[in-house]
């Protein structure tokens, strides 16, 4: 590809909205030139290619496509299914699935169509066949009412929030919090890994319809052979939600045990984290839950969105290619060398280290909380965000972690090297950061002291991190 048509394609883009409405424009111009400016280790951001983002900005926009491939409820869907059956058939070529489901906006979107499937599938059909009905429509009021009291009378088994599990996976603020009487496993206090014992006793104890695993800030591997086994003994669904980690599945570094597509009912993930698509969800199954997946529109979704389908396609297309394999590999590589950095140089960090993309330190090692630590960050230039920590003193909105994630800097191109002179930028800022006062005296959780000079330095320092490595190199604005 050219560095012309990269360039070509965007700065017109950028014309033809600017005469429209000039400060769209000049913002998505800002956009790139912070991205290309930020050492950015938000461990749920990537960077999309070139192709990806283009495949999103087009007419498939206009086109509405309820329904599946080749049955739609409008007429003139030939091209949307072009692209929604690539995107599903490079999906199970990528994953080894029986099933994929492209159409989820988001990944909050991609559990809704998982949980409702498995509750047509294990409370919905049944109550059908019970009642000799074909469809809901035809069964009568009474039927109805006792079968939508059964639906919402359901257990969900899922880690913990502070133990790095998801909102989306029964916790109350969410709506899978309140379909599901929700309990959560947490993490062993001593060592902070997956206890599969007490997972295990918990679901013999609260015998959930559906157990959940996958996470957002573990810094681990999880065993899917064996989730799946407790699952399998108290007669739970199981499902996956591999949101964060799909690349590192998709990149053959999560193989085995560690490969949630073999041993799950049903694998939920976004589409724009480390499997580094389009913003969106994907959900993935066995032959058994295929039907009752696809009716994810309407059932929880509207209208797909054709554009990012087409986008999802061109990304699956690119994650299957040899060099996906090698990019995720450096993923792991790269937040192994980040967490060895940081423990060198004496800081905390929740199960000692990592084997994932992510690294959670505990900054209460540094005296701070997690939003004192990342403002300090932010300010020296590092974009991180806080995030909860097992047992957190500080609850979740302070929280007394820094999560961060090496995606996005592997795909500029960022190696081991580079990391280690991270991990220094990062210990230098919050071990020189302290905890603020308030005005009665009290320690504060939000206000802290760091030098400017310092953030500075170290700012500039983080750019010449970055000077080796630009951000679409192949894209120039003016
Ligand atoms: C990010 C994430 C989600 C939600 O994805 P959105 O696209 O933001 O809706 C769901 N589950 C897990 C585990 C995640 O990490």
């Amino acid at each position: 590809m050219s560095r012309n048509a990269e360039s070509t394609a965007f700065r017109s883009a950028l014309e033809v909205i600017r005469a429209v409405e000039p400060r769209v424009a000049d913002a998505i111009g800002a956009e790139l030139t912070d991205q290309r400016e930020s050492l950015k280790l938000i461990a749920s951001e990537n960077y999309a290619s070139p192709a990806t983002l283009l495949a999103m900005g087009n007419w498939f926009s206009d086109k509405y496509a309820e329904g599946t491939v080749g049955r739609r409820f409008y007429a003139g869907c030939q091209n949307v299914d072009t692209v929604e059956a690539l995107a599903a058939e490079h999906a199970r070529e990528l994953f080894g699935a029986a099933h994929a489901y492209v159409q989820p906006h988001s990944g909050i979107d991609a559990n809704l169509v998982a949980f409702w499937a498995i509750l047509a599938d294990r409370v919905e059909a049944p109550a059908l066949r019970r009642a000799q009905a074909r469809h809901v429509n035809d069964l009568s009021e009474a039927d109805w009412f006792a079968l939508r009291r059964e639906l919402g009378d359901q257990r969900m088994l899922g880690m913990s929030l502070d133990a790095g599990g998801h909102l989306t996976h029964g916790f109350r603020p969410n709506i899978s919090g309140k379909m599901f009487d929700q309990r959560s496993y947490g993490t062993d206090p001593a060592t902070g890994l997956v206890d599969y014992d007490r997972v295990a006793e918990a679901a013999r104890e609260f015998r959930p319809l559906v157990l959940v695993a996958g996470y957002s800030a573990y810094p681990r591997r999880v065993n899917f052979r064996i989730m799946r086994e407790i699952a399998d003994s108290v007669g739970a669904t199981f499902m996956v939600d591999m949101a964060h980690f799909a690349g590192l599945v998709a990149g053959k570094v999560f193989t085995g045990d560690f490969d949630p597509v073999p041993h799950a009912h049903i694998v939920t993930t976004t589409t724009h984290k480390s499997l580094r698509g389009p913003r969106g969800g994907m959900v993935l199954c066995g032959p058994e839950l295929a039907d009752q997946v696809d009716r994810g529109c309407p059932m929880v979704l509207g209208g797909p969105l054709p554009h990012v389908m087409a986008a999802k396609a061109v990304a699956l297309a690119e994650a299957r290619r040899p060099d996906f394999a090698d990019y995720a590999r450096r993923i792991v590589d790269n937040a192994q060398a980040l967490a060895d950095g940081l423990l060198r140089r004496g800081a905390k960090l929740v199960t000692g280290g990592t084997d994932n993309h992510l690294v959670l330190i505990d900054v209460t090692g540094y005296g701070l909380t997690g939003r004192q630590a990342e403002q300090a960050l932010l300010d020296s230039g590092i974009v991180t965000n806080r995030n909860a920590v097992p047992q957190d003193p500080n609850g979740a909105w302070y929280t007394s972690g820094i999560r961060i994630g090496t995606p996005a800097l592997t795909t500029r191109g960022l190696g081991t090297a580079e990391m280690d002179g991270t991990a220094e930028l990062i210990h230098t800022v919050l071990s020189q950061t302290t905890a603020g006062t308030n005005p009665d005296g009290t320690a504060s959780k939000a206000k802290y002291v760091l030098d400017p000079a310092l953030a500075d330095k170290v700012s500039r320092q983080a750019g010449e991190l970055l000077t080796g490595f630009p951000l679409y190199p192949d894209v120039e604005l003016s």
